[in-house]
């Protein structure tokens, strides 16, 4: 009886073990040959431009951020915030690791803080004062998860835009809302509703023209969270900058298209499918826009072509 026991023990553990490495092999995901309606023609404002604060980089094997990756080679993948500066209105694009980051880690669960092996560097807040940068108008958020707003802190009272959907997610007490949730508590963030209330813009039924002149363009892009969403830019130069958030962790998620590995993706993707169904999307938009560069939120190569502050 005992040996059966033992025996069945031991060949569930191989069996998970097994499935658990098949699970970081690459399985790209399949993409028809139909296209998505394009983006319209971009439209810009002579005044706009952009710039990246680094705030933090994780380092990560690549075999953990896409499905398919280098398992031995360590990325540093960036953790930042966008700043959009527009005539009409400044912006943060998520608030990257803030003065506190060491104690925001600490208070996160210690599966994430096993995997999170964290290099932090100037907050976003000390960038933008030494660089002479005047008040924020708000702080849009691709998604509420701790390393896009613990810069949150740093900003009271600059109003924090997010879609319904996403307000909803940090109500319902989601251990991933924890840290929103906590910043709230100690300095409540006027949070700012997002409706996408101008209609379709290219393969996406609503959006919204965050300055009226079609430069900026938030669409929803959900999976990852409820109200996750993608940013749109249209610079003057011509080019086309479309920020996707935790949608993929590597470039390569959206070139292969491929998913993250079995493990990440239950404990960081709220809807799996989802996921899978917008990176086929911006997979498709990528090769019907040579003109366009998608930014993942934690991709150090595509952020790399963008200025820094
Ligand atoms: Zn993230």
């Amino acid at each position: 009886m005992l040996k059966r026991l033992l025996l069945l023990i031991v060949l569930t553990l191989i069996g998970v073990s097994i499935a658990l490495t098949l699970s970081f092999r690459r399985a790209d995901l399949s993409v028809s040959e139909a296209a998505v309606t394009p983006l319209p023609a971009a439209q810009t404002n002579s005044g706009l431009r952009i710039a990246v604060i680094n705030t933090a980089d994780i380092e990560t094997p690549e075999g953990i951020r896409v499905r398919g990756g280098d398992l031995s080679q360590a990325v540093n993948g960036p953790v930042s915030a966008i700043l959009i500066d527009h005539p009409n209105g400044r912006f943060l694009l998520d608030a990257g690791m803030g003065r506190d980051a060491e104690a925001h880690l600490a208070g996160e669960p210690w599966t994430l803080r096993a995997l999170t092996n964290m290099h932090l560097y100037t907050p976003a807040v000390d960038k933008l004062d030494a660089a002479g940068v005047g008040p924020l108008n708000g702080i849009i958020l691709t998604h509420v998860h701790w390393d896009h707003v613990s810069g949150l802190a740093d900003f009271p009272g600059v109003p924090v835009l997010l879609p319904s959907a996403e307000q909803d997610f940090i109500a319902s007490g989601n251990e991933m809302g924890n840290l929103y949730r906590e910043i709230d508590r100690e300095r409540p963030i006027r949070t700012m509703t997002i409706t996408y209330d101008n209609g379709p813009y290219g393969p996406w039924d609503r959006s919204l023209d965050l300055f009226g002149d079609g430069s900026v363009i938030l669409v929803p892009l959900t999976g990852h969270t409820p109200g996750s969403l993608a940013v749109l830019v249209n610079l003057p130069d011509g080019s086309r900058w479309l920020f996707i958030g935790d949608l993929a962790w590597s470039q390569k998620g959206v070139q292969w298209p491929a998913e993250r590995p079995w493990l990440p993706r239950t404990l960081a993707d709220n809807s799996p499918q989802e996921v899978r169904d917008n990176l086929v999307l911006i997979h498709k938009l990528m090769r019907q826009h040579p003109e366009l560069t998608v930014v993942p939120a934690h991709d150090p190569i595509s952020q790399a072509k963008l200025p820094t502050l």
